[in-house]
């Protein structure tokens, strides 16, 4: 299984293929396959006729109802770090040096309740939870990391920098310097506006 492995809820029901509507409800089915979760989303319809025994089936972790949302139209803005958006690049960069960060992260977000607990299984002797962003319906994994006391310090003050600071990491750095000069250059003789500060920008590129 996969820890880090984000998967977004689907816009279609994947046996009919039917697209889900705003505000339709749509059930989740989770299986464990080889290196990573499986997940499926399926209509009230198909749940009925395929799926409801699912919990038979081999591999199978979990299922449960959700309510689908049609996603917002994309909009340019400047993203601020959040704990939302640093957790997502973490998952994204998939480096098991920030897992108790990731940890930290999602126990925080998990008492604002921008994720959900929707299951917790043990893998390899470790604790494993899977959540499930309220919002987007996306569900990823976090293995709990057993953290010391003596090693919470550390990683509280990791995240509180990664929350003031924002998230560039090392191997990017170079891409991110190259697309900003590409971009200042292409852009500066259009723009009406100031050019905004090169960090505003660089996160902006990072973010997309
Ligand atoms: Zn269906």
């Amino acid at each position: 299984m996969n820890d880090w492995n984000i998967q977004s809820r689907a816009h279609a029901c994947e046996a009919c293929q039917q697209p889900f509507t705003d505000k339709q409800s749509y059930h989740t089915i989770l299986f464990e396959e080889k290196v990573e979760l499986r997940r499926q989303d399926v209509c009230d319809g198909c749940w009925q006729e395929r799926f409801a025994g699912a919990q038979e089936l081999n591999g199978f972790i979990s299922q449960w109802q959700g309510v689908y949302q049609a996603p917002p139209p994309v909009t340019e803005a400047i993203q601020k770090e959040t704990a939302e958006t640093v957790l997502k690049k973490l998952i994204e960069l998939n480096d098991p040096r920030y897992v108790p960060a990731g940890f930290i992260l999602a126990v925080m977000l998990e008492r604002k309740r921008v994720l959900k607990v929707k299951e917790q299984v043990i893998r390899d002797g470790r604790r494993t939870i899977i959540y499930e962003q309220s919002k987007t319906g996306e569900v990823f994994t976090i293995t709990d990391p057993d953290l010391h006391l003596n090693q919470l310090e550390e990683v509280q003050r990791d995240v509180a920098n990664l929350l003031e600071h924002g998230f560039n990491p090392p191997q990017a750095a170079e891409t991110v310097a190259a697309t900003v000069a590409t971009e200042t250059a292409t852009n500066a003789p259009e723009s009406p506006v100031e050019p905004a500060p090169a960090t505003v920008t660089a996160e902006t590129t990072v973010a997309s």
